[in-house]
């Protein structure tokens, strides 16, 4: 259990279904130590505009989770290859094993953002063991490559009122996706490759995860074919900025 700011009871189940006051979770929130530090952007002001190439044409956005993994640096080969970007969220505790992965995303220009510390379901957590999960990561991907999002994206996509409450108070958006090809069900490149080629359209944010190499065998057929076909491969916050997206702290996009 997680230390709080403020002394007191925390609410227990049944209150947290009531409506509570803007804000009320960061009193909940971890005590700051050396593992984290809280989000010091805000997120209105956040696109650096220096990793925002210009784009006409179609988008595409594809994003891994769960990484960095022993993948990883399979999947930076082929994005390097065709000058193409993608949107990693990494699992924090997978991060030291795997930094220079992480670090070589960030300097081939592709986006780097957090999916949790332990890949916990968020809506079975108190508010300050998500703040926790989601801070932690954010702050050690910030050490090591220098680059803090102010959005992640939750584990299995699970957002509720807390969840939602949580991200608020700490500044925070989520980034869910499009396009899920259930890789991690199917480990089938093939049939990969065939979902995305029938069904992509402009815009879409494709879900999905580079610790399998079916889903890296996968991208050396889909990037090319998605280049071929006039797609630029985007970042999340460069598919943002060019669609005129405004993130919301505590909200969900898309
Ligand atoms: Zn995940």
């Amino acid at each position: 259990m997680v230390q709080s700011y403020f002394e007191g009871e925390n609410p227990d189940s049944d209150e947290m279904d009531q409506e509570y006051p803007y804000n009320f979770v960061a009193h909940l929130l971890p005590v700051p130590n050396l593992e984290w530090s809280p989000l010091n952007i805000d997120i209105t002001e956040y696109l650096y505009r220096e990793t925002i190439r210009p784009v006409e044409g179609k988008m595409v956005a594809l994003t891994f989770d769960d990484g960095p993994g022993w993948y990883t640096v399979q999947l930076l080969d082929i994005l390097e290859e065709y000058d193409a970007r993608a949107t990693f969220f990494v699992q924090g505790d997978r991060i030291s094993e795997n930094s220079a992965a992480m670090v070589r995303a960030v300097e081939l220009g592709n986006e780097v953002a957090g999916h949790s510390w332990t890949h916990a379901n968020f809506t079975g957590l108190e508010p300050a063991e998500m703040a926790e999960e989601i801070l932690r990561t954010s702050t050690l991907i910030e050490r090591y490559t220098g680059v803090r999002r102010p959005f992640y994206r939750a584990p299995f996509g699970a957002i509720d009122d807390m969840v939602e409450q949580v991200s608020r108070a700490l500044g925070y958006a989520m980034i869910g996706w499009t396009m899920d090809i259930l890789d991690w069900y199917h480990l089938d490149s093939d049939k990969m490759y065939h979902q995305i080629v029938d069904n992509v359209r402009d815009g879409d944010i494709i879900l999905m995860h580079d610790i399998y190499e079916s889903t890296i065998i996968a991208m050396e057929h889909v990037i090319p074919w998605l280049i071929e076909e006039g797609y630029t491969l985007v970042t999340i916050s460069e598919l943002l900025y060019h669609n005129e997206v405004q993130l919301v702290p505590g909200k969900a996009f898309p």
